[in-house]
């Protein structure tokens, strides 16, 4: 991680801008880069009629560029925010955040160390009783304000989430964002109506809750982290991944504004350290974690032994079961959305695919179609289908894996031949065929737009195959028989198996893992259960 000294802070500059002015200067000029030209909304590569008579329409239309012209402002440099307030590391130590679409720098975050951590543990700690006794019904109202303020800078927030993360706008604009709103309004209504969640009992908060996240749904981790540990009346110290602190940051501003008291939610940044100090430290009563495997496992050894409760939200290898009585064009829908959605940067997402063999053939060749109209780039387009790779780190992980699949002797599918962005971090999204479970990149969780395709023969096949790995995140099951529906899902070791759809997300509904991939639930009811003692 680059780290720098302290800079004074908050000069401001606008950060959608370099692409969005190229953008704007190929709209006025009515031609793009490749000398291609607009009509109504379109662009028709310039050429002889006989060749154009010749390419197909295909070859010769194209969108013409539709970027996202808001502007965001960033500031210079951030620190952390503890009581309520944006305060330097006490060692003035900070580090670079960077654009994956461009690799433009965007801001220096805080980095906090030991001291800082405990600071923030001090001022949850002081919050705590004054938060806890508050009524629900009070409580509620704040988390009412929260999300109406998030709804009125949702396009800000979207901008900033896909400027940081590399996420395409569309997703960011039409999932995220509304996903983060609805997790606040729908906790809100928890907080005066704890007692009906929990019949017969008396839940009481935890106290002081430790919270890490990833960097692969940045404000969307934060919503469920903070969302249920506010309602149930807990205070929080949340620390965002290094490569994607900004939204939590302007969450922090969103508390500020609505008058959140001081010391309820402190957000720390910093990388794996700040972390390890979050969870080492003795005044923290919960810990919850999402993110990788291994750093969960070492998270679970650290509060072994301490009062300390622990829920873990972790990797998947999740399988999506395609079935010969299914709509093949529905499942090749629900493939792209299970592997493609968010570069597959997603912890359930369906990166095994198993195709009964009657139709395996149908089903790779219009996938193959359907992948080569995915469009790859600018994140800010609304165009765009496939954005960035979240940083340098992960997409040469990547691309050790497609040459990992190939070596073990799977066959590369990677359609599409439109030039890709020079700078930034960009990976085509592809699949692979002939495949083994054997293989790595069957049992082994990429976290990006690759997707390995086997197959099965009888239901029974299906599930001993999709139950082969030590994960248990989420399933997919496509068919068009309501019984093999019911059985199959029975039989899924999976927290979450969707049914003739994939990565549909919804506050009430709980999500979590088994076996490797975690234990606990977030959303929902069950959700609640992390933030109480009862
Ligand atoms: P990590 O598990 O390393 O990071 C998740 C969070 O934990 C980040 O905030 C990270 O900080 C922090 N962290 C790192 N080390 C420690 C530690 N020892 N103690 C406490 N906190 C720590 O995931 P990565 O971001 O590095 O991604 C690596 C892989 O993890 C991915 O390729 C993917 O396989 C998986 N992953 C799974 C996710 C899921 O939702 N299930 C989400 C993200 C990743 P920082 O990022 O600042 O280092």
């Amino acid at each position: 991680m680059a780290k720098s000294a302290a800079k004074p802070a908050q000069r401001t500059k606008s950060a959608a801008s370099a692409t969005a002015a190229r953008q704007n200067e190929t709209s006025r000029n009515g031609a793009n880069v490749n000398g291609q030209r607009h009509a109504a909304g379109l662009s028709v590569a310039r050429g002889t009629p006989e060749r154009n008579q010749r390419d197909s329409l295909a070859g010769i239309w194209d969108y013409a560029p539709a970027p996202e012209t808001s502007k965001v402002t960033i500031a210079d440099r951030y620190g952390l925010f503890i009581r309520g307030k944006f305060t330097e590391p006490r060692a003035g130590k900070a580090f670079a955040t960077i654009n994956p679409a461009n690799e433009e720098r965007l801001s220096e975050i805080a980095e906090a160390d030991g001291a800082d951590v405990d600071a923030a543990v001090s001022a949850a700690r002081e919050a705590l009783p004054r938060w806890s006794s508050l009524p629900g019904a009070e409580r509620g109202k704040f988390l009412y304000r929260i999300a109406r303020r998030i709804q009125e800078r949702a396009r800000e927030l979207a901008i900033l989430e896909t400027i940081d993360g590399g996420k395409p706008i569309k997703e960011s604009r039409d999932v995220d964002i509304p996903l983060v709103a609805q997790h606040f309004f729908y906790h809100a209504g928890w907080a005066d109506k704890l007692q009906y969640a929990f019949p017969g009992r008396s839940p009481r908060p935890i106290g002081v809750c430790g919270q890490i996240i990833p960097w692969n749904f940045p404000l969307l981790m934060a919503a469920w982290k903070l969302a249920p540990a506010l309602a149930c009346g807990n205070t929080c110290i949340l620390k965002p991944a290094e490569t994607t602190s900004l939204t939590a940051l302007r969450l922090a501003e969103i508390f500020a504004e609505c008058e959140l008291p001081p010391g309820v939610v402190n957000i720390v940044t910093g990388a794996g350290a700040t972390g390890a100090a979050i969870v080492n430290h003795a005044g923290i009563d919960k810990i919850a974690f999402t993110g990788s495997t291994d750093v969960g496992k070492k998270i679970a050894m650290a509060v072994a032994g301490t009062s300390k409760r622990l829920t873990l939200e972790l990797g998947g290898k999740s399988a999506n079961i395609i079935f010969d009585d299914a709509s093949i064009d529905q499942a090749v829908e629900g493939i792209i959305e299970g592997i493609y959605f968010n570069q597959g940067h997603v912890c359930c997402a369906g990166s095994r695919l198993f195709v009964q063999e009657g139709v395996v053939s149908e089903v790779v060749r219009k996938l193959r179609i359907r992948l080569a109209s995915l469009r790859v780039g600018d994140p800010l387009d609304k165009n765009t289908d496939v954005g960035a790779i979240n940083s340098r780190e992960q997409l040469t992980k990547i691309e050790g894996y497609l040459r990992l699949g190939a070596d073990e002797g799977g066959t590369l599918c990677q359609p599409g031949s439109a030039a890709l962005p020079k700078k930034g971090f960009y990976c085509r999204p592809c699949f692979f065929t002939g495949v083994q479970p054997s293989h790595t990149i069957a049992r082994e969780e990429i976290f990006g737009p690759v997707l390995a395709v086997m197959t099965f023969r009888t239901p029974e096949e299906a599930l001993l195959r999709a139950n082969n790995s030590p994960y248990g995140l989420a399933a997919g099951v496509w068919t068009d028989k309501g019984s093999k529906i019911l059985e199959i899902a029975r039989k899924l070791e999976a927290g979450v198996v969707w049914l003739n759809t994939y990565n549909k997300f919804d506050a009430a509904s709980p999500f979590g893992g088994f076996k490797e991939s975690g234990f606990g639930r977030e959303g929902g009811m069950h959700g609640l259960r992390a933030y109480v003692e009862v």
